[in-house]
């Protein structure tokens, strides 16, 4: 694919510029290990000083998108969510040039999210009213959800689109205006926005895109007219950038960071239902989704069973590996040649430390390309790195476990807390395991999926805050409280 001239600019203030730093990025595709682009630019001071200008005066009282009513803000959401479904394919196959992902079914599932979310959001404009308390005091009270001005929004690789959604539609709903700078690693769909964002009809500096590295990320998380930073992404960098954000002007934080989410499936669960779930909860854009199912017990009862019906729908995935421009490939490699040394270092690791039993894949797929076959560990060492760090990839530890007391203990102890999924058929069980997981989000027969009216984000290193229902438009605003008083 030709990339046009938009892709090596920044999209500032409702126009493609030339970025005034002169680093530039590299990026390929990780099917073939092909350069796709080596002037993806990288924005630097000056570039972001001119972003957050540009924004501040689009959030400046009495402007364009400040003074429009909620009919007009609306139209303007519901507008880009359908030209983001008009365009599915053509963004899909932009990130699918550097990520990977085969268009069906996470590459069309991600834009799915994003698109969801703008409708979702736009539903909400006319409708995050505040609250009024009566005058029984003499003081008649007015509480409002007000906008918080200039957020950034920082976000990783995996779900280049689905994060756009996550972040910029509440983030716009509420009246705020919004810089996003993707990842490095995945870049296209990002800079393709800034058109699209131009036919929906934002003003200029209500929704700009600032390509860039980590650098970038922490000129913004730094920045002293940003007011908040809404990041994704690992959890040494979501520390970094609450630390800047402290140091600098206090902005508000919301961190949505890594997982290593147990699937506790009970002796009397419906084991076919817990498979899939657990396998397509592991197997997703090639295990690079932060609520995978990455860490399995089984109940002594059905072990041997589970895991002779997991290794099969396993082993199933392994024949839809492939090409991701290819029709009947439904997963693809993984993101590039640090992530493939890395998982393949874990996976080394684990089978010289000796941590647990390899049952199947961890080998290399292919001549080219960064694949790997998904792997399964059993019987893991409760130290092991394998089984306690966050692999992001295609790899599971599937251990058994006796009780319910057991396990729950065994599930929370990690310093992960995103989600938790049970798996049986007992109702008291579900809701008693439900309240006792120590995560943000728990499924009861089902894991690793979400909802767009429902808060989303984890305990413990997990994260801070929620995306996702009103939520996010709570972290979108700063509530004021006016009293008038009536006694005079
Ligand atoms: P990362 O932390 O390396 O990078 C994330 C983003 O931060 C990128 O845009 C990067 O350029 C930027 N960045 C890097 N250093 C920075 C700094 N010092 N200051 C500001 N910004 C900086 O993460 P990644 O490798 O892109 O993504 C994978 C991680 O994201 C995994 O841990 C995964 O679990 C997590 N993730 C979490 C969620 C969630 O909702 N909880 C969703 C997707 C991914």
């Amino acid at each position: 694919m030709e990339l046009e001239a938009h892709f090596a600019q920044l999209f500032i203030n409702n126009c493609y510029v030339t970025c005034v730093n002169q680093t530039k990025l590299s990026v390929f595709n990780p099917a073939t290990g092909d350069l796709v682009s080596d002037q993806i630019p990288v924005a630097g001071p000056d570039d972001v000083d001119s972003a957050v200008r540009a924004a501040n005066a689009a959030f400046a009282a009495g402007s364009e998108w400040r003074r429009m009513t909620f009919p007009e803000r609306q139209k303007i959401l519901f507008r880009f969510a359908d030209i983001l479904e008009a365009n599915q394919e053509y963004l899909a196959s932009l990130t699918r040039l550097t990520l990977g992902a085969p268009y069906l079914p996470f590459g069309q599932a991600e834009i799915a999210t994003a698109i969801g979310c703008f409708r979702y959001y736009a539903g909400w404009v006319d409708k995050f009213a505040g609250q009024s308390f009566p005058a029984d005091d003499g003081f008649y009270k007015i509480v409002r959800n007000e906008p918080l001005g200039v957020v950034a929004g920082i976000i990783p690789w995996n779900g280049p689109l689905a994060s756009v959604g996550l972040k910029a539609a509440p983030a716009l709903a509420a009246g705020n205006v919004f810089i996003l700078k993707p990842s490095e690693k995945t870049p296209l769909a990002a800079a393709a926005l800034g058109k699209l964002a131009i036919e929906a009809g934002f003003p200029p500096g209500v929704f700009q895109v600032l390509l860039g590295d980590g650098s970038t990320g922490a000129l913004l998380a730094s920045h002293m007219d940003v007011n908040k930073v809404s990041f994704t992404g690992s959890v040494a960098t979501g520390k970094a950038v609450q630390v800047l954000a402290a140091k600098s002007n206090l902005k508000r934080c919301t961190l949505e960071l890594g997982g290593k989410s147990p699937a506790v499936v009970f002796n009397d669960a419906d084991l076919a239902n817990a498979v899939q779930w657990c396998v397509n909860g592991l197997t997703t854009n090639s295990g690079q989704i932060c609520f995978a199912a990455s860490r399995v017990y089984v109940q002594e009862g059905i072990y041997d069973t589970f895991i002779a019906a997991y290794r099969a729908a396993f082993e199933a995935k392994r024949s839809v590996i492939g090409d991701p421009d290819a029709a009947n490939s439904q997963l693809g490699p993984v993101v590039d040649k640090a992530q493939y040394d890395r998982i393949m270092g874990i996976i080394e690791n684990a089978k010289q430390e000796d941590d647990g039993t390899l049952l199947v894949g961890g080998q290399p797929l292919f001549s080219k390309g960064y694949y790997i076959e998904p792997a399964i560990f059993t019987d893991t060492k409760h130290d092991a790195s394998i089984y306690k760090e966050e692999i992001f990839g295609p790899v599971v530890v599937i251990n058994k476990f006796k009780t319910e007391e057991e396990v729950l203990a065994r599930s929370n102890a990690s310093k992960y807390g995103l989600m938790a999924g049970v798996f049986t058929q007992d109702i008291n069980r579900a809701l008693r395991m439900s309240s006792s997981f120590d995560s943000g989000v728990v499924g009861i027969n089902c894991i690793s999926t979400i909802h767009f009216s429902c808060p989303f984000g984890g305990t413990k290193e997990s994260g801070l805050g929620r995306e996702m229902g009103v939520n996010a438009l709570m972290a979108y605003t700063e509530p004021k409280t006016v009293l008038i008083n009536l006694n005079y």
